[in-house]
């Protein structure tokens, strides 16, 4: 697939995403984020690409470019696995200036026969960067040689950093998949309940407090796209009755493209929070159209209530009336809001930095009037509206901990370098457990405490 103008353009423009127009207005308009100075942390078009790809456990990830590419995502999310290992592997073409300046072919040629030798994976995918795509290194030819040459799929993912933000990238790692891998095989069998997950990269093992629920209910995840996915999975999740996208407008062309090329219907779902985990639940029996099955379902949400209202018990008697800061993004800043209501506590401020129109009319009835809603922030403006709100904890990412700590108030890490599943109603469970520990650690009451050399200077 050749990354053209055109094709960025069509990304930038999905139809499926309410970023690209307001309600009521009928033109779609393309995305207008750019990339800002500084903002590198964001990631890059191949960042997004392979976070998006790299969950694919039994793939090797082949980065053709300056090692430090491939450094910039490696190991960096906890996409879990139950089977192969080899995602985990860094694989990279390591280009020198030579190659900078004679091309990087033939390299990438040995390179993929070499990963192909000593590991087997079940595809080889190979991620261009800023410099082979600057050089001009056809990906594509390389990797149908390679291909032909081994007899196993060789799948090139054009997303060289340059051309745009993370988010882009993830679009461009979902149209590889289109285009190279989704309808190349047969499943050995279907059922009325074939459903795909797409969106869900199964940080922490999230997936994996989901899927007994599926089971139980007789729901068959055809395809993981692509959490804890094999690649096999995700040829054949064109024969899925249903897709549900979580979490995420990520990979929306992969879903509004499957429903046009083969009459698949998607449904946009949440699995944070006892709401929107029922609601997610009652949402795919609705769409599957059997009666029995959601008749399963409200037993099931009937049992999981019962249950978790008794081990949520002790949780909620101690979290109850704590206010909460929440800075993360898309849809995860309103269904961690509806997740930490669920528990008694307050969301007071939100961002909704990468949050839709959608997104953000369901964060204002929330919130309600008194809620602050952020469109820009950084620590600075975070340590103000924790002093401004009175807040007991900010709920963020990862690299928002040195805020907390500067504020001198717990800190729970939301993102993708979490170690801990918040997904389903056992997730429930584990979120509550991580707040508590985190409100309630003895350490707040020392950290709050004047330091000694400032003591002195009052004496
Ligand atoms: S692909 Fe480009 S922007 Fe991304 S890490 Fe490599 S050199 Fe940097």
């Amino acid at each position: 697939m050749k990354i053209t103008p055109g094709k960025i353009n069509e990304l930038l423009s999905e139809p499926g995403c309410e970023h690209n127009h307001k309600p009521g207005e009928k033109k779609k308009k393309a995305c207008q984020q750019q990339a800002e100075p500084g903002a590198a942390q964001g990631g890059c078009a191949f960042d997004g690409a392979m976070i998006t790809l790299v969950p694919i456990t039994d793939v090797a990830h082949l980065v053709h470019g300056p090692i430090a590419c491939a450094g910039n995502s490696w190991g960096s999310r906890g996409s879990l696995s139950s089977g192969s290992h080899i995602y985990k592997m860094g694989f990279t073409t390591d280009l020198s200036e030579n190659d900078v300046i004679f091309g990087g072919e033939k390299k990438l040629y040995t390179a993929i026969l070499d990963v192909q030798q000593r590991y087997q994976p079940a595809a080889v995918f190979v991620y261009s960067t800023c410099v082979t795509a600057l050089i001009g290194d056809d990906l594509d030819a390389v990797c149908a040689a390679a291909a032909k040459k081994l007899g196993t799929p060789v799948i090139p993912i054009n997303s060289p950093g340059f051309i745009g933000s993370k988010n882009l990238g993830n679009r461009v790692g979902g149209e590889s998949l289109l285009e190279y891998v989704i309808g190349t095989a047969e499943p050995e069998f279907t059922t009325p309940f074939d459903i795909n997950l797409i969106g869900e990269y199964n940080i922490a093992g999230e997936l994996w407090e989901v899927l007994p629920l599926f089971e139980k209910l007789g729901i068959r995840v055809l395809s993981k796209m692509s959490g804890d996915a094999r690649y096999h999975e995700i040829c054949y999740a064109h024969r899925a009755k249903l897709n549900v996208t979580i979490c995420s407008k990520a990979l929306i062309n992969i879903a509004r493209k499957m429903e046009e090329r083969y009459g698949i219907p998607y449904i946009e779902e949440s699995f944070y929070g006892v709401e929107d985990i029922n609601r997610c639940l009652r949402n795919i029996a609705q769409k599957l159209g059997d009666l029995s099955l959601q008749t399963k379902v409200e037993q099931l949400i009937a049992e999981e209530t019962e249950k978790l209202n008794t081990e949520l018990a002790y949780y909620r008697e101690r979290l109850k009336g704590k206010r909460v800061v929440l800075y993360t993004g898309g849809v995860k800043s309103w269904s961690i809001i509806s997740a930490a209501k669920d528990l008694g506590m307050e969301v007071v401020a939100t961002s909704t930095k990468k949050s839709t129109e959608e997104d953000k009319a369901k964060i204002r009835t929330l919130l309600g009037a008194e809620g602050i809603l952020m469109e820009k922030g950084n620590a600075a403006e975070l340590i103000k509206v924790i002093a401004q709100t009175k807040a007991d904890m900010l709920i963020a990412g990862g690299r928002n901990q040195y805020t907390a700590l500067k504020a001198k108030i717990p800190f729970l890490d939301i993102n993708q370098e979490r170690h801990h599943s918040y997904a389903g109603y056992t997730g429930m469970v584990a979120m509550a457990r991580e707040l508590e520990e985190a409100l309630y650690s003895p350490i707040w009451s020392q950290v709050r405490q004047p330091a000694p050399w400032d003591l002195e200077e009052v004496l």
